[in-house]
Formats: structure tokens, C-alpha cells, sequence
């Protein structure tokens, strides 16, 4: 019941909370870089700046451009890895390190060190090896994973940006190495070209912060979607894997990340992240422009006051 009044009292503090962050926010827009090793995705404009927060009731708060489409990019390796994770429970780690990588999210050398088994799942690597579970185990791949998104967002419409789809594969060259390397070591079971197929696909779909927010809702409630009813993984399951976006979830600025905004987020470069408050509400922020990391430099500035302002996070 006190659970409960604290909640309401808390909601009826964000419209205010979220305006704020929008104003103070702003001189940050124009200082970010927007990513352009896709040449598609340096395109966008990047004086745009979403907010999404969401409640596990269904409650929604939101700010800016919370409905305007982007390119999930690396956010879409947390759906993916719930699929896998689901598919193959504690076996998965075999395959797959746990541990924070420290290095850029598609190092090489790394790999080479560690015997072709990625350090994590969200390392360009980690996440190779997760399209190949995925591709191993289901008929069609690609549109088991996009059908996953499109329960857990309820938008039916999702889609992938054939433009950028294109780009990545264009430019693709250095995961392709990782793939090829990883299959040497007989960590890629399924064909590269395949695999990478899967792999770019993912994370070529578009979604706004409203239906991030929403998919991220099973991450905040133990792994059942609060809107549905339906479990995705266990709560052990579910408990892991928000401590991989603790830790992992923000390329090599994980540590800052947690230090700052308190919270399990995975961000994609993109500019969206997107993240949870565990057995309270899910939050997704986009705004084009990166930081020397890869992480959206006013979404990260935003969800830090966030937390700071409302004074809850995770610790
Ligand atoms: N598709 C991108 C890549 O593999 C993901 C980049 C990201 O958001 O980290 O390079």
C-alpha cells in the first residue's frame, strides 16, 4: 500500500521533471557527433531529443520527439539475446563470456586473445554469436526476432530500414571479420553470410521511444510483459541479464554510465538507450548525437537527471 502511494506521488512529479530535462538538456543537442561509419545514419538531424518513461500499470510520460522513428541499432541485441537466453538457458554461457570487455564494441584483438569467444553478448562479437543461435534454431531467423519486437512493442508496423540495412551490409567489413574469425574457432555454426544477414537485420529496425520503452517493460517486471501477462525469460533469467546491461550495456563507458545514471541501459549508436528501474517503470531517451563512446550524449545527460531528480535508481 505505502509501495502504491509512493508510486502516485512519483508520477504526479515526472510531467514537471520531464520538462525540465528538456530545457536543460538542449545546449547539448549540437555538441554530440552523430554516428557515420553507417553513412545512413549520419544523415539524421541531430537536434532531435525523445523521452519516453513508462510505468508498469501502462502509465506513459513523455517529452520531445518520443514518437519519431530511429534506428535501434545495438538496442536490438537485448532482443535478441532474450530469444537466445530463453532458447538455451545456462548453456548459452559456453559460448559467451559475461564480463565487461573494456574495449571498443568490435575489437578484434580481444577475440583473438580470448579463442573467438566473445566477452559478452553485446560486443559486435557477442551479439554475432547470438544471431547464429538464432539462426540455427528457427526456420526464419530474422522475422522470429522482428515478430518478438513487435509483441513486446504491440506495434505490429515495425519494421527495418531497408537504407540502412543496405549501409551496414556496405560497410560491414569488420564484423564480417569477427564472423569468419569466430567461425574458425567453430564458434559460428550457421553460414557467415547468413548470420550477418540476421545479425544487420536486427539491428536495421526502426522504433520510436514510445515502443522501447513498452518492449523493455518485461526487463522491469521480472521477465513477464506487465501488458500481456506473457514471461519471456525467468526471473533469474531476467536478473542477469539486466546485470549485463549494467555492465556491458553502454560499450566501454559502462562504469561511467553506472556511476552517473544508476541504471541497467543498453544504448545503440542510434542515439537511443533505453533502460529500467526494476519492478517500477522502463524509460527510453534518443538524441542522435554521441559521445567520444558511442553512447547519446544528451540521452545519457538526460537519464542521469532523471534519476538525479527524481532520486531513484537502482542503488
Ligand atoms: N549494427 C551496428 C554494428 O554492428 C551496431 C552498432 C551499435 O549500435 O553498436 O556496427
Amino acid at each position: 500500500m505505502d509501495d502504491l502511494i509512493a508510486t502516485e506521488k512519483l508520477k504526479a512529479t515526472i510531467p514537471e521533471i520531464l520538462e525540465e530535462i528538456q530545457k536543460e538538456i538542449a545546449p547539448l543537442l549540437s555538441m554530440g557527433q552523430v554516428a557515420n561509419y553507417i553513412p545512413e545514419l549520419g544523415d539524421v538531424d541531430q537536434n532531435q531529443f525523445g523521452m519516453v518513461v513508462r510505468f508498469l500499470d501502462g502509465t506513459t510520460f513523455e517529452t520531445g520527439n518520443s514518437q519519431t522513428n530511429f534506428s535501434i541499432q545495438s538496442i536490438s541485441k537485448v532482443f535478441s539475446l532474450t530469444q537466445a537466453f530463453a532458447l538455451l538457458k545456462e548453456n548459452l554461457w559456453n559460448r559467451l563470456g559475461k564480463e565487461p570487455s573494456g574495449n571498443p564494441f568490435n575489437s578484434l584483438i580481444q577475440l583473438e586473445n580470448e579463442n573467438g569467444k566473445p566477452r559478452n553478448p553485446f560486443i559486435n562479437a557477442g551479439a554475432i554469436v547470438i544471431a547464429d543461435i538464432i539462426t540455427h534454431h528457427f526456420e526464419d531467423p530474422l522475422n522470429t526476432i522482428l515478430d518478438f519486437m513487435r509483441e513486446v512493442t504491440f506495434n505490429k508496423k515495425l519494421t527495418i530500414n531497408m537504407n540502412v540495412l543496405q549501409s551496414e551490409k556496405n560497410y560491414g567489413h569488420r564484423n564480417a571479420a569477427l564472423a569468419h574469425f569466430m567461425k574458425s574457432y567453430g564458434n559460428i555454426y550457421s553460414e557467415v553470410e547468413e548470420v550477418l544477414d540476421v545479425y544487420f537485420g536486427h539491428c536495421s529496425v526502426e522504433m520510436n521511444c514510445f515502443d522501447l520503452a513498452t518492449a523493455f517493460l518485461y526487463l522491469a517486471n521480472h521477465g513477464v510483459h506487465p501488458l500481456n501477462g506473457k514471461t519471456y525469460l525467468n526471473a533469474s533469467q531476467t536478473k542477469r541479464l539486466n546485470a549485463l546491461m549494467l555492465t556491458c550495456g553502454t560499450y566501454d563507458s559502462a562504469g561511467e554510465f553506472a556511476f552517473k545514471v544508476g541504471l541497467p541501459g543498453k544504448s545503440g549508436v542510434g542515439g537511443g538507450i533505453a533502460g529500467i528501474i526494476p519492478g517500477l517503470l522502463s524509460i527510453a531517451v534518443w538524441s542522435p548525437g554521441l559521445d567520444k563512446c558511442g553512447n547519446s550524449l544528451a540521452g545519457t545527460k538526460a537519464l542521469e537527471l532523471f534519476t538525479t531528480k527524481t532520486g531513484i535508481s537502482i542503488f
